[in-house]
């Protein structure tokens, strides 16, 4: 295999999770048995034999046997024929006997060629899509916490592919392209301040140059910034606190065009000898988000010039939509009723909800998987969700929706500001703000539920392996 899959295949077995997907999704099933090697190919059971009965495997007489040459002959019933090179010893024996029962288990398929199936796909085929979700569901990486901000078409495409490989450190810096003997080791500094060899953290980050970019940006909205080592690092923390959605796209673009005017900038110094100021750079960053906001589905106002002038009104804010809604005369109470549970996998944690009208009567449930973490924070993640759906559903708007909790100390980081882990404050500002988005609600602790969700999930028969939202009113 030449070309980039070489390259990507080579990627792929360095990498143990993808090795160890692989493993996992891959099983021989059996036709005849003769493609199939007894010992080393999964075929019967998940693992291999050869790490089942590793004491077995280390006496085999073959060890690359297929399945077909240890059967004692064309019918199952005939029993295995295993050749050993050397007699078994008692424990080999009672080893060898769970073996056997094991062997019962083999189906064989008389006249038909052994197959390869992919376990983690109902068709049993190999898809890309099975296999991203299996990586990106077990996961723990920071980078995948990266990837979650990417890929949100907030720029064009083909700079989210360039600020993904600066994030992978997959881009020609000139420490890179000099540790290649492309260019000498002694041109290898960065051509925006001189002073020091340009890597990717360096360039966009540390770069004094690109400081001022980066500075000028913060300083628009009143923030300092400490900047952490890598710029995956650097991405990850990359948040603004507060809840304007748009701005927050305005604010996840901003570091996809600032690193992609840091890189023209360079390339222009490099390639064309043409320098521009700190201050260019920062009136190209400004330009290029006035372009890009143009393409999101966002209905906003200003001109680039006006961005220009005052880019303070990048924080504009999407208007709500007027709907008109029927007030009822005595707004009913419905309640949300958490519910959260460990996945048999023990990497993810599953956490679902319910909704309840006062008679019991369930009206929505929802469920879906998110990553290990503990339980006060699961439960907190749950009431943003219960609180989401809540607010993207107009007729709620006439409703008193009260949240039941049975984390007490969930609910106290929900009401009081301040309160809770720095990294779910932007999720419990959410929380803390939906009153003022038109959704009247309250949290309250309880121990004992007032209604039980899971009779009413498990009725659904919602896959607690997606984001589900079921309305059943
Ligand atoms: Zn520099």
């Amino acid at each position: 295999m030449r070309g980039p899959w070489q390259v990507l295949c080579n990627a792929l077995t360095k990498n143990q999770e993808a090795v160890n997907i692989m493993k996992k999704g891959i099983r021989k099933q059996l036709g005849d048995g003769h493609e199939t090697l007894f010992w080393h190919d999964q075929w019967i059971q998940e693992t291999p034999l050869k790490q089942a009965f590793p004491r077995l495997f280390r006496k085999a007489l073959h060890p690359l046997a297929s399945v077909a040459s240890m059967r004692a002959g064309t019918n199952l019933e005939e029993g295995w024929e295993i050749p050993w090179s050397c007699p078994l010893r008692p424990r080999d024996q009672r080893e060898f006997s769970a073996l056997r029962e094991l062997l019962k288990e083999a189906r064989f398929s008389t006249g038909q060629p052994d197959q390869v199936t992919w376990l983690l796909h109902k068709s049993g085929t190999f898809s890309v899509n099975s296999f991203y979700l299996e990586m990106y569901q077990n996961s723990q990486t920071l980078l995948s916490e990266v990837s979650r901000k990417m890929w949100c078409g907030l720029v064009p495409f083909r700079i989210e592919i360039f600020v993904w490989l600066a994030l992978l450190e997959r881009i020609n810096t000139r420490v890179k392209l000099a540790a290649r003997n492309i260019i000498p080791s002694s041109e290898s500094n960065c051509p925006l301040c001189s002073s020091a060899p340009e890597d990717t953290s360096h360039l966009f980050l540390h770069c004094p140059f690109a400081r001022m970019v980066w500075v000028w940006w913060c300083g628009l909205w009143d923030l300092s910034w400490v900047w952490p080592l890598s710029l995956e690092a650097a991405y990850a923390q990359w948040s603004f606190p507060c809840k304007n959605q748009f701005f927050q796209k305005v604010w996840n673009a901003a570091f996809q065009v600032i690193i992609w005017s840091i890189w023209k900038e360079r390339n222009s110094r490099i390639f064309t000898n043409l320098n521009s100021s700190a201050q260019e750079v920062q009136t190209m960053v400004l330009l290029r988000l006035s372009w890009w906001i143009k393409t999101w589905k966002d209905p906003f106002p200003y001109s680039s010039n006006e961005i220009l002038r005052t880019p303070q009104c990048l924080s504009w804010q999407v208007p709500r939509k007027k709907v008109q809604t029927q007030r009822l005369p005595t707004p009913d109470k419905l309640t949300w009723v958490m519910n959260i549970s460990p996945s048999p996998a023990q990497r993810n944690r599953v956490i679902g909800g319910a909704l309840f009208s006062m008679n019991g009567e369930p009206w929505c449930a929802f469920s879906c998987l998110i990553p290990y973490m503990d339980d006060c924070s699961a439960e907190t993640l749950a009431i943003h969700r219960s609180l989401q759906i809540s607010l993207n559903n107009v007729r709620f708007r006439s409703h008193q929706i009260e949240i039941e909790s049975h984390s007490k100390e969930a609910v106290s980081w929900c009401l009081n500001p301040g309160n809770g882990p720095w990294n779910l404050q932007f999720i419990l500002n959410f929380i803390r703000s939906v009153g003022r988005r038109g959704l009247r609600s309250r949290i309250k602790f309880r121990s004992l539920p007032t209604f039980s969700t899971t009779d009413v999930i498990n009725s659904l028969g919602l896959s607690r392996k997606s984001d589900t939202v079921v309305w059943m009113n």
